[in-house]
């Protein structure tokens, strides 16, 4: 407890812009978010004034971080699941814990479990050698998704191999691999959810995630055209995911939709770029609701505030773009779009780099979409108005 207000401390690793948007939410129930940060100058470390800077990496580290931390949590699952296990040892009260996390750190363990319990999956199994994949490929069929069971993030660590010889130079790099069948994706959903530690869950409506080269660039709240049905299915799944792998925080669950209907891609134990859009679409965003789950409240309602959100990555653009002055650009960007809300993380732009995300809300899905799209190109690239 924070000794002068009485109030829970919740320490978060890592203190990129999930963390910058959680200590957000963490304010108005009084909080402030304690962060343990690789570097001085990370999004959520330039903002919040309890900052340890440390390495994620050490158990000592993470053990001196963890001392007056009501609960602790993660922005990122690249903590050492060993270490998790060794804070909840010591008596910290971690979320999720690492019998929890460790499905959504390491792509083999998480598909072994979710097929074990029946939960829809593309077929996959472990590759060892050459010999592995060419019997997977041979009942499968070509091209084949190769994927490292561990460390993989925006695509890095996914490769669709045509051929046993495209194979050979992921399978000699030595990483831990798994392969999949090439899913026939019609589009990408996301159901997010939370859980407490209670066992109470809520789920926001599904998304669609929509993918540029491995890389989510919009979300669109709720999916379109995704019958009630199917949508109710996808949130059943995630929470009782949730629930088998005994989750706390939020869940996310991403999903392909094929023509034999939803297979689960990978899930994330934390606040997740498919629910940025709860901030302003939804009663309690996905961050107020991480706090709320990892210090057991009672959880907030998911209810959607208008009809549709669309929220867009704002992905660094060129360096020589017009005008020039970012500060100019928003300076536009708010005199054009009024009603678009703009979330900028605190980092430096490179090309490509997501720095950020817009939202906006409406009646009429074409319309919000074309606002929120205009608005980030516009941020981005800028260009004439
Ligand atoms: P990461 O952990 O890097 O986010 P994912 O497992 O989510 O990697 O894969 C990244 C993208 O690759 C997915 O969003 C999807 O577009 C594509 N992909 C992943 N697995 C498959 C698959 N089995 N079949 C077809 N496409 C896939």
């Amino acid at each position: 407890m924070d000794g002068r207000t009485g109030l829970p401390v919740v320490g978060m690793v890592g203190a990129g812009q999930l963390a910058r948007m959680t200590h957000q939410a963490a304010i108005p129930l009084g909080q402030s978010l304690r962060l343990l940060a690789e570097h001085a100058d990370d999004g959520a470390a330039l903002v919040a004034p309890d900052v340890v800077v440390g390495d994620y990496r050490s158990l000592a580290d993470l053990r001196a971080f963890a001392v007056g931390c009501d609960a602790v949590t993660f922005d990122h699952e690249h903590v050492p699941n060993e270490h998790i296990a060794a804070l909840e040892a010591d008596g910290v009260n971690v979320h999720p814990s690492a019998a929890a996390a460790i499905h959504a750190q390491d792509k083999s363990v998480m598909r072994r479990r979710l097929t074990e319990s029946g939960v829809p999956c593309p077929r996959w199994t472990t590759v060892g050698d050459a010999a592995d994949l060419d019997t997977f490929a041979a009942e499968v069929g070509w091209p084949v998704v190769l994927k490292a069971a561990r460390g993989g993030y925006d695509g890095k660590g996914v490769w669709v191999v045509g051929s046993a010889a495209e194979a050979a130079p992921v399978l000699a790099s030595g990483t831990p691999l798994i392969v999949e069948e090439k899913v026939a994706i019609r589009r990408e959903l996301a159901a997010v959810v939370a859980r407490s530690a209670f066992g109470q869950g809520a789920a926001w409506p599904v998304v669609e995630t929509v993918q540029r080269d491995g890389i989510c660039v919009e979300v669109l709240a709720p999916a379109p055209a995704l019958d009630p049905e199917t949508a109710e299915q996808a949130q059943a799944l995630a929470l009782r995911v949730a629930a088998d792998l005994g989750v706390t925080g939020v869940l996310a669950v991403e999903l392909f939709e094929t023509d034999a209907g939803l297979v689960v891609n990978e899930l994330a134990m934390r606040p997740h770029n498919s629910a940025h859009w709860t901030i302003e679409g939804a009663r309690t965003s996905q961050f107020e609701q991480h706090l709320r789950a990892v210090l057991d409240y009672p959880l907030g309602s998911t209810a959607p505030t208008a009809p549709v959100t669309v929220m867009v990555n704002l992905l660094g653009g060129p360096d020589d773009v017009e005008p020039k002055s970012i500060d100019e650009r928003v300076h536009h960007c708010f005199a054009h779009w009024p009603d678009v809300k703009l979330h900028l993380y605190g980092k430096q732009f490179r090309p490509g780099r997501k720095v950020g995300h817009v939202t906006a809300l409406g009646d009429d899905l074409e319309t919000v979409r074309a606002r929120a799209r205009a608005a980030a190109d516009y941020l981005m690239n800028g260009g004439a108005l």
